[in-house]
């Protein structure tokens, strides 16, 4: 039986009565005075009305981010004077993570000291390419005796940013961060599940300095405004985070305007457990792999397979551990598991449940935790002996839920890795460390964690293969996604 908190929902004091739009340093209705219902997960309750967004308000939005970068400070200011700002930026958010973490963990239902961790997150990737702008250095080239080449390196224009509602201020920062560092100006389309914890930004930014017009925010459906965003002739950027299907048709639809784009799109990553490896480690780190952040998580290691000589054993020791995972209140610090996002994500995930149950062996959750009849609870739900012909292991269930698979020999635990149409993550572990190294390099992955947890470096590339994305942000290549480098050739 899935282990439980039972206390009371909880709503933060101080919630707005509305969400706006942010444009040109001013809060703003819908021209059309439209809005859309934002709810709370545990209650389903409608708590406010957010301005729902469409062309006009996208078009009002882009051209204050267009004439901010035109005629503005921000572009030409010294790398220097950017980043003190973010480094403000990031202040006030380390100042407000309580207060970020309460209010993300009620629009989302992520637990709180999850949320917590992502709001400092968030203010680490301020810091962090607040940092990289001052130390940027651009090649030269010399020819000796004929030629002199050099990188000059300019900020693009109006990025236009398309984020998810998971862990939604945290990936926000992740492309607000290097956008402005750069010196773009950006127009954020967040995502309508969850609109409450992008509403602090315009605040955040104001007090830290950010010029008017630099940042703007258009709430709204994707289907509207984002899509409005996305095929805008003056946005030559488009960074998005979101589902596979999604990235294929913004990549349609930004095809004619030849935009820039970076899509970091779904998962179904495998974790692929060898017998020799250090299954107390392994069994800690794969719980922690789909169940935290309530497996709402691109990398989530959502499939696990195992060796055959060590499956058992394994597949007792998971399932009785998921069922010690506490779910409970998302403001409950002692909740491991909260609730999912919307009720219409909560029906996708429960219909993988059981569809799970004639696909796979049920061996942990598989419902509603007790106690929890209402409200979008999934207890962490643990299915094995799982062929990879199943849809529980091929397509991304976003949820507390993981698919077990026996293997047999190296080159068998290779081919169920890479047995689906994603590529995000891999996690391996083996203490052997020459299949270590082979398999890691192998496995179809954009980003492989050996023995370890989903632990990131904000230097290394993140970003997925196959349908989990194209293109890399993290470290200097956010710089580079965000920059035209041009090259300037001097004859001697
Ligand atoms: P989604 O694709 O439904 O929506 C993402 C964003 O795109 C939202 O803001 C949405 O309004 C907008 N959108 C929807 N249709 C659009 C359109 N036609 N034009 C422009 N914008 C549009 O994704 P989601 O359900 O919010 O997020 C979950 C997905 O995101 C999962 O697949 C997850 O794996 C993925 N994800 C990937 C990463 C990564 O880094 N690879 C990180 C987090 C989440």
């Amino acid at each position: 039986m899935t282990d439980t908190t039972l206390t009371a929902p909880h709503t933060p004091a101080d919630l707005p009565g509305a969400i706006r739009h942010y444009i040109d340093g001013s809060l703003v209705d819908s021209l059309d005075g439209a809005t859309f219902d934002v709810l709370d997960p545990v209650t389903g309750r409608v708590y406010l009305q957010a301005a729902a967004g469409k062309k006009a308000d996208v078009d009002a939005a882009v051209a204050a981010a267009r004439r901010a970068f035109a005629d503005g400070p921000w572009p030409r200011m010294l790398p220097r004077e950017r980043s003190r700002v973010l480094h403000r930026i990031a202040d006030l958010v380390e100042s407000r993570d309580a207060r970020l973490a309460e209010l993300e963990s009620f629009d989302s239902g992520l637990p709180i000291t999850q949320a917590l961790g992502q709001a400092r997150r968030a203010a680490e990737n301020f810091r962090f390419f607040a940092d990289l702008i001052v130390a940027q250095a651009d090649d030269t080239y010399k020819v000796p005796g004929r030629q002199i080449n050099y990188v000059n390196r300019k900020p693009i224009g109006v990025a236009g940013l398309i984020t998810p509602w998971n862990t939604p201020f945290m990936l926000e920062s992740w492309k607000l961060a290097p956008a402005l560092a750069t010196g773009n100006t950006v127009v954020l389309k967040p995502a309508e599940f969850t609109p409450l914890s992008a509403s602090l930004w315009a605040g955040i930014f104001e007090e830290a300095g950010l010029p008017p017009g630099v940042f703007n925010l258009v709430n709204g459906l994707g289907e509207d405004a984002g899509d409005a965003l996305v095929k805008h002739p003056d946005v030559p950027l488009i960074s998005f985070t979101g589902e596979s299907s999604t990235g294929k048709l913004i990549f349609a639809n930004a095809a004619p305007h030849l935009k820039g784009l970076s899509m970091e799109l779904g998962g179904k990553s495998p974790a692929i457990v060898f017998a020799d490896a250090d299954l107390d480690a392994a069994i800690d780190a794969t719980i922690f792999g789909v169940f935290s952040l309530n497996g709402e998580r691109c990398t989530a290691g959502s499939r696990i397979l195992v060796e055959r000589s060590v499956y058992d054993e394994f597949v007792e020791r998971y399932a009785a551990q998921a069922e010690r995972v506490r779910v409970g209140y998302p403001h409950d610090p002692a909740t491991e598991v909260g609730a999912l996002v919307h009720p219409e994500h909560f029906e996708k995930v429960m219909s993988y449940v059981e569809l799970g149950k004639s696909e796979g062996r049920l061996v942990a959750g598989g419902g509603r935790p007790e106690g929890f009849e209402t409200g979008t609870f999934v207890a962490p739900t643990v299915f094995a002996d799982v062929p990879p012909t199943a849809r529980i292991f091929q397509e991304e269930i976003f949820g507390p839920v993981v698919a077990i698979t026996p293997f047999d020999t190296d080159a068998e635990a290779l081919d169920l890795a890479n047995d689906t149409k994603y590529g995000l993550a891999a996690y391996v572990w083996t203490n052997d460390l020459k299949r270590a190294h082979n398999f890691s390099q192998a496995v179809e992955a954009g980003m492989v964690w050996l023995n370890s947890n989903n632990v990131r470096d904000l230097r290394t590339p993140f970003g997925g293969v196959k349908a989990s994305g194209l293109g890399h942000e993290g470290g200097y290549r956010s710089i580079d996604f965000y920059t035209h480098q041009q090259a300037v050739h001097i004859t001697l």
